[in-house]
């Protein structure tokens, strides 16, 4: 057994990485400036966007993709139960409702039949997320929402880098949110960052983002800047830091070979655990290929002595740090009291709660750390097995 505690996740900071920030913080100019552009604009290249707008969180991203689909009061929006707080927070800034949705048979992503079964003449906008760095059937989705005029803002706060059909996310939905939160895929500490091919919507989200201010507000301090600016809208305070860009520029660069790291570490855990009864592998599509954020496992508890909360407090006394993706919005006080949930108002996602795992998966693990892994959840099922 390990002697010291492997952490849920620890971020991969390079030199480069501290040598920019550095650089940055000598520079003179800490907020929104050059390497805010740069960095906005090697990540509509690199996913292929027409535009991107760095902000300082996906959930401020995900505020603006509503705002510039034209979300308003009285609206509802469709949104997986199965997700994080943020998700479906965003929909209440405005007045509006969302509207839950269960996950689709044996997956975590949503369920596309179900979805469309809730649309109502109030519907306005179709917020998905992708489970782990997996889209969902986004032909299919992209499909509905087109039959019934609604809009569709991806939370894509997993997906860096992953593609759907071969085309990268960040295109396929009318806004795409990501997040570089601490623990994501590529970070900047905070922040985050919307992609859309349609102009209308960058513009808007621009202005909104910083003040609901008139066009390069940040650029107002520089030599070929000007004084003059226009209040248009009373907007937000929504804008990345050059000093976060910095550490995105680099993240972004390694983008790819963080995600092999992270692909070698899902085959060897697909390997040790895909033969064991007891253990449902991750989910996985022909469509997509995944970003891999999260190493979703789910146990057959019929087959076990134990429930998931006792495998979790085994887990722990492993030394082994391990996190839950996700507590259903569902089963949440606030949803619960809202619209009088009970766990089984959503079925599938109450289920998939009661038997999902998140082992660590990150690229600063060492070949130690993976097999450490694997070795306390072999141990602890082979000791529990009915
Ligand atoms: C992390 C996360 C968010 C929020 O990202 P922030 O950048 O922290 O705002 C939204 N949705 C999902 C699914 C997430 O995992």
């Amino acid at each position: 057994m390990r002697s010291t505690f492997l952490p849920f996740f620890k971020p991969s900071i390079g030199d480069a990485e501290i040598n920019e920030v550095v650089e940055t913080l000598k520079s003179g100019w800490l907020t929104t400036g050059p390497r805010t552009k740069q960095f906005e604009a090697e990540f509509a290249d690199f996913v292929g966007a027409e535009y991107a707008i760095a902000v300082n969180s996906a959930t401020a991203a995900l505020h603006l993709g509503l705002d510039a689909v034209g979300v308003k009061q009285g609206d509802e929006v469709l949104v997986p139960t199965y997700t994080f707080a943020a998700t479906a927070e965003v929909v209440t800034y405005f007045g509006a409702t969302p509207v839950l949705v269960d996950c689709a048979p044996g997956e975590f992503n949503l369920d596309l039949a179900q979805l469309e079964s809730l649309i109502t003449p109030r519907t306005k906008a179709i917020l998905p997320v992708d489970i782990a760095g997996e889209t969902p059937d986004m032909d299919v989705l992209m499909d509905i929402a087109a039959r019934h005029n609604l809009k569709v803002v991806e939370d894509a706060a997993h997906s860096i880098p992953a593609k759907y059909q071969g085309r990268w996310v960040g295109t396929l939905a009318d806004l795409t949110a990501f997040s570089f939160y601490a623990n994501k895929n590529i970070t900047t500490g905070e922040g985050g960052m919307l992609t859309t091919d349609n102009a209308e919507y960058a513009e808007r989200a621009r202005i909104m983002s910083l003040h609901g201010i008139s066009k390069d507000a940040w650029n107002r301090f520089s030599a070929s800047g000007s004084w003059y600016y226009e209040v248009l809208q009373p907007g937000f305070k929504y804008n990345m830091t050059d000093i976060a860009a910095a550490l995105g520029l680099h993240q972004l660069k390694r983008c790819f070979e963080m995600q092999q790291r992270r692909e070698s570490i899902v085959k060897q855990y697909d390997a040790a655990f895909g033969s064991m009864p007891e253990l449902e592998l991750p989910p996985r599509q022909p469509y997509s290929q995944s970003a891999w954020h999260l190493y979703l496992l789910r146990l057959h508890p019929e087959y076990l002595k134990i429930d998931r909360n006792t495998f979790l407090e085994r887990l722990k006394a492993a030394n082994i740090g391990f996190s839950v993706h996700y507590i259903p919005l569902h089963m949440h006080p606030y949803y619960r009291e809202r619209f009088n949930f009970t766990p089984e108002s959503f079925p599938r996602a109450a289920e998939n709660y009661r038997r999902v795992v998140t082992l660590p998966l990150y690229p600063a693990m060492t070949g130690q750390d993976v097999q450490d892994v694997i070795e306390a959840v072999q141990t602890i099922i082979e000791e529990n097995r009915v």
